[in-house]
């Protein structure tokens, strides 16, 4: 009998750098330019705009969208941009807009919360996040804990509020109940991909999250990153079936014999190009992680082989 084991569920120990440090080496691979603009107001819908502001994200997107939900009174969301040239103009939209009533987090990632601090501090406003996203950032002042289907009315607008953890633990997005319109985070994206680390995210979790969203009677999807997906069921039943894929591809991969991650990455990531490989290779595990919970898959920590029927 082999020594091959489980581990436990939800194991957390890989990464250590966690996704930021993967968007770096990303960002490296990819050759990014900085190109110093100033932030990009979109209005999106009833009351609801987008303040594109530079972040170091995951290419090839750039930017991070800021939302600001309300008239006279405002929320904003994923306030991203950890750049001083980038928080004028998002102060000036906001003050071309109202009164700011709270600066809110998605979830804990840099390019999501980089400037929540410059921006609750320049404009006296509290933070606000999920339990666990002020937990993941222990220097911020995080004033209120959000919590799963909470209603936030401000200036005009219904706010449900959705636990959508697998990104991020601590993960939310946010419904608007008049136009149906979710601000998603990082659940999907516009441009680019969205990055399940197993160092911080959890297959199984997200993609339960996603048939959440699919369930609330989604409309149009607004990400954190790209511009808004009008068809908001239709990218989250792409997204479901795009991890099925995936999962399917490494399943495939894996054989009777033990194999190493870099050899399983690259039988199932075959068709991804070369500077997103970092990504791949986590991307990768956290199938891995999945598929042992299922009882598909067994793993001594290091190779990973097919269970035995
Ligand atoms: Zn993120």
């Amino acid at each position: 009998m082999s020594d091959l084991v489980t581990p436990a569920r939800g194991s957390r120990n890989a990464g250590a750098g966690g996704v930021e440090a993967i968007y770096a080496e990303v960002r490296r691979l990819a050759g990014v330019d900085v190109v110093e603009e100033a932030p990009v107001v979109t209005e999106v819908g009833p009351g609801i705009a987008a303040v594109a502001v530079r972040t170091p994200t995951l290419p090839p997107a750039a930017h991070t969208a800021c939302y600001l939900v309300g008239t006279g009174e405002l929320i904003a969301i994923d306030p991203g941009s950890p750049y001083p040239d980038q928080h004028d103009g998002l102060t000036a939209a906001i003050a071309a807009r109202g009164r700011l009533v709270a600066v809110v987090l998605t979830h804990h990632h840099g390019d999501h919360a980089g400037g929540a601090a410059a921006l609750a501090d320049a404009l006296g406003a509290p933070i606000w996040a999920h339990a666990e996203t002020a937990a993941a950032l222990p220097g911020l002042p995080v004033a209120r804990h959000l919590e799963d289907d909470e209603v936030l009315a401000v200036g005009g607008r219904t706010v449900h509020v959705l636990h959508t953890p697998g990104h991020a633990v601590g993960h939310l997005c946010f419904r608007d109940q008049e136009s149906a319109a979710v601000i998603a985070g990082d659940m999907v994206a516009g441009l680019g991909t969205i990055l399940i680390d197993p160092s911080g995210g959890h297959m199984a979790t997200y993609l339960a999250s996603l048939e959440r969203l699919l369930a609330a009677r989604t409309g149009a999807l607004l990400p954190a990153h790209g511009p808004v997906i009008e068809d908001g069921p239709a990218k989250l039943r792409e997204y479901l079936a795009h991890r099925r894929m995936r999962e399917a591809r490494v399943l495939g991969a894996l054989d009777a014999a033990p194999r190493g991650a870099a050899e399983l990455c690259a039988l199932a990531y075959a068709d991804t190009p070369a500077f997103l490989w970092p990504l791949a290779e986590r991307s990768l595990l956290a199938h891995l992680v999945k598929l042992v919970e299922d009882g598909a898959a067994v793993t001594d920590g290091s190779e990973w082989r097919r269970a035995r029927a």
